[in-house]
């Protein structure tokens, strides 16, 4: 056997006794059921595991089956996906699961080139649902697995580079390709019950490829990695050569960009002006409450809202700020609270939205009630939840 051949046989054994104590009991690792786990990972794109949980329970519960996804209306599939923010995902979700439907009779397909012909999943989310439900030695490589294998293998170049990507890849599939089947290995899948509480032992690819992912989350991380207790510690080149604190080398990072909103909730007659965004848009399908990109410092609101709607409000409230960000944006909103005089009809309003926004956009007036029903993105629901709170909703103990 190769030093090499010998390395990868030695962490697989030490990744996958380390992955049987120690993975964290989560929803999705006590069922192999395909669907079930695709929905996780195309959740845990961009999204942290403790705000995927009660995501993923609600979206099992309501839309249990593909069938049942690819039939979901869009109000009832955005609903489910607000907060996770990226929507783009819930509606390549829903066209795979109709492709599913119309190409596989249903059932989630098993070849690896058909799971990666689905919109909305690449090579990573192929390969994890391909080992992780089905036990195929599909590798995967994610950020997490970048930093664990770029560490435990000492490479110090960029792993987004094309040659240096290409050899992660190889790694991880070297790492996968070992795993099955494994002697430490006890069981089968099928001997598992699939409700089982403990996330158990299932089998060798399905097992390694997680045992990477949940070193990356709990062990190997960005900053502070425990190696002392790391169970490939013996194994790891940046351990042995005290360089952990250098990898991975990403290179330099784009500055963050500042961008600066001003929306405005106007109020008659305790109803509320929302409209949904378009498609093609950034967050298309969502409903928000009117609003305008400004240049930061240079904008008062009160005259922009009358150059903007054509009239002077009865009363103009500063409500609140909210602060995000989204990829490379450091995005800050400032709304405020428009009452309309009583002569402003809602219909008057409404025509004013083809001023303000797009054309096609749909526009209502609703109480925070009947707001609470639809799905807004994160900021814009923050000022759903003040104004509710101000009109003393009962839904805003659930908003
Ligand atoms: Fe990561 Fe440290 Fe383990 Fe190496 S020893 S894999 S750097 S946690």
């Amino acid at each position: 056997m190769t030093p090499r051949r010998r390395k990868t046989s030695a962490l697989v054994k030490n990744l996958l006794e380390w992955y049987s104590k120690n993975a964290r009991d989560l929803p999705w690792r006590r069922t192999h059921d395909p669907y079930a786990v695709w929905v996780s990972e195309i959740m845990l794109q961009q999204t942290q595991v403790k705000t995927v949980i009660p995501f993923w329970e609600r979206w099992q519960r309501e839309l249990p089956t593909i069938a049942a996804a690819a039939s979901a209306g869009s109000d009832q599939l955005h609903k489910l996906w607000e907060g996770l923010g990226y929507y783009t995902r819930v509606r390549n979700l829903q066209k795979a699961a109709q492709l599913i439907v119309t190409r596989h009779a249903g059932k989630f397909p098993e070849r690896f080139d058909d799971i990666l012909a689905l919109p909305g999943i690449g090579r990573y989310t192929a390969g994890a649902i391909a080992s992780i439900a089905l036990n195929q030695p599909a590798p995967i490589l994610d950020g997490n697995v970048i930093r664990v294998l770029t560490r435990l293998f000492g490479i110090a170049e960029n792993p987004k580079a094309k040659p240096t990507n290409k050899r992660l890849w190889q790694l991880a599939e070297e790492l996968v390709k070992t795993a099955q089947p494994h002697p430490s290995i006890r069981g089968s899948r099928r001997q598992q019950a699939p409700d089982s509480k403990s996330p158990g032992r299932p089998d060798g690819c399905s097992a390694l490829n997680q045992s990477l992912m949940e070193l990356g989350a709990l062990v190997c991380t960005p900053r502070s990695p425990q190696c002392p207790v790391c169970p490939a510690k013996k194994l790891c080149v940046a351990f042995r050569e005290n360089r952990v604190a250098e990898l991975p080398h990403l290179g330099l990072r784009l500055k963050p960009t500042a961008r600066h909103f001003v929306a405005f909730a106007l109020e008659q007659d305790g109803k509320f002006l929302v409209r949904q965004r378009p498609a093609g848009r950034v967050n298309a399908h969502l409903w928000e409450f009117p609003n305008l990109e400004v240049e930061e410092g240079k904008a008062d609101a009160e005259k922009l809202f009358k150059s903007e709607f054509g009239f002077a409000a009865q009363r103009f409230l500063p409500l609140l700020t909210v602060r995000h960000s989204i990829t490379r944006y450091r995005i800050t909103l400032e709304a405020f609270q428009v009452h309309l005089a009583a002569a402003k009809s809602p219909t008057t309003a409404l025509s004013l939205r083809s001023s303000a926004t797009d054309a096609e956009t749909a526009a209502a007036w609703k109480t925070p009630a009947q707001m609470h029903e639809l799905a807004f993105p994160s900021a814009h629901r923050k000022i759903l939840r003040v104004l509710a709170a101000r009109a003393s909703c009962p839904c805003v103990s659930t908003a």
